[in-house]
């Protein structure tokens, strides 16, 4: 396969061009307010950031454009996707980031024309935030068929009960789209869960509390939340796709989802890089003796970029195949980006937390929120080691028997 992105267009080098810009002159001055203060007292400012990412027609990349975007491929909203990474924010600002992304994406293939008209188009314009609630305490995440939350239907309506942990963004958030149990004989398991959205102003759904990351427990969008849905109602029309597709629309929820994750975790590396070496340069050891004087400091510095640089390919290689080929086909390719990229942001994040000193853990730099709240990269969309067991079962196949 011959990878497109070195054919980039002028004019989509422009575009890059542009993203970089509003982070520097519009995002990087927030971020640190925005993360490390209250982020609800941020939203003015947020929001306003959002009016102008509208003006200069940058909001939601990702969108089509009949729905507001700018009609990109998989392959170039990665390429944008880095670029926000840079920044915590920076996918928020321009209405692209996790969970409501893949909500969005979710709802414009298998949502009905109602729930689009109510739901989705507010989503897209950044009116309304969304959150996902799958995972559950008392169950193991790893394995998505085992799930306690049930929806039966009652006439015309879903009953639904359940307790779920880490929908994030759910405090503030408009809706969730859950995945429940509707048909537990179903011999397959693959074929027992639906997902269903649920208004968040039902009586039957409580926000239990946001759960504390590393000390940090966050609110509005930048949290994540444990919550119950105690005999909660939604009418039968709330269902998105069919009965029983619930782990099928998770599959290709999931799939685009990985691509926009890594690249994000490639901006962040980037942005760490560039952190590690201003202070590299400029913390003398000696006079006119710069840290970045130092063998070990130039081997990190030049490991990182190195991995960076291996990331992106792979990950730009996956994006196309996604584009030309359909998810399906890239499964393996997304199960290795997802635990090589994962680990190549642990250690340049580490690098460069260990290259600033006392500085790194402080909450002075935005080292240290990457490292409390990117330690669950390796744990979330699939931990690590299932995705390393997707990738060596499918090897082990081509070698068995022969
Ligand atoms: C920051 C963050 C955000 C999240 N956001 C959401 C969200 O919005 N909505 C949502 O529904 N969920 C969300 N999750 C939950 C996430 O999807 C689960 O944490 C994940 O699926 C793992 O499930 P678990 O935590 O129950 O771990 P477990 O299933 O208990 O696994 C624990 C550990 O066991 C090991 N393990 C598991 N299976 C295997 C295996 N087959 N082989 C070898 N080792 C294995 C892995 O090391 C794993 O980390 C989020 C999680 C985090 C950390």
């Amino acid at each position: 396969m011959e990878l497109t992105q070195n054919k980039t267009s002028a004019s989509f080098i422009a575009l890059l061009a542009r993203y970089n810009e509003f982070l520097k002159q519009y995002i990087y001055p927030l971020e640190l307010k925005a993360v490390y203060g209250s982020f609800k007292a941020s939203l003015p400012e947020l929001r306003a950031l959002r009016e102008i990412a509208k003006k200069e027609g940058l909001f939601a990349p990702h969108l089509s454009k009949e729905e507001g975007g700018l009609g990109l491929s998989l392959q170039e909203f990665g390429r944008i996707s880095e670029i926000l990474g840079k920044s915590p924010i920076g996918h928020y600002v321009f209405n692209c980031q996790a969970p409501d992304i893949g909500n969005m994406e979710l709802m414009h293939q298998f949502a009905s024309k109602e729930l689009k008209e109510k739901y989705l188009k507010p989503l897209q314009k950044g009116e309304i935030r969304s959150c996902f609630a799958m995972t559950e305490p008392e169950n193991a995440g790893s394995n998505p068929v085992h799930l306690s939350t049930t929806a039966v239907k009652v006439g015309d309506e879903y009953i639904i009960n359940g307790h779920k942990w880490f929908t994030s963004s759910a405090d503030g958030a408009a809706f969730t789209i859950v995945m429940a149990i509707t048909d537990p004989e179903n011999s397959n398991p693959y074929q027992r869960a639906s997902m269903i959205l649920v208004p968040l102003d039902n009586p039957g759904f409580k926000l239990v509390r946001n759960i504390p990351i590393m000390g940090d427990i966050g609110e509005d969008y930048m949290s994540h939340g444990e919550v119950k849905f105690i005999n909660c109602r939604v009418p039968a029309s709330n269902l998105i796709g069919q009965e029983g597709q619930g782990f099928a629309l998770a599959q290709e929820r999931l799939g685009p989802g990985r691509i926009h994750h890594c690249m994000r975790w490639i901006g962040i590396c980037e942005r760490a890089i560039e952190l590690m070496c201003r202070r590299a340069l400029t913390r003398m050891l000696d006079p006119g003796k710069p840290l970045a004087s130092q063998q070990t400091i130039q081997n990190w510095i030049a490991e990182s970029v190195a991995s960076v640089k291996a990331s992106r390919l792979m990950v730009l290689a996956t994006a196309q195949k996604i584009d030309e080929e359909g998810a399906k086909a890239a499964k393996e390719d997304i199960s290795t980006i997802k635990f090589f990229v994962s680990d190549v942001l642990m250690n340049t994040l580490d690098r460069a937390i260990q290259v600033h000193g006392g500085l790194g853990i402080t909450d002075d730099t935005l080292l240290s929120f990457w490292y409390r709240h990117e330690r669950g990269a390796r744990i979330y969309d699939g931990p690590d080691e299932v995705h390393k067991s997707v990738l060596a079962k499918r090897i082990l196949k081509q070698f068995a028997g022969s």
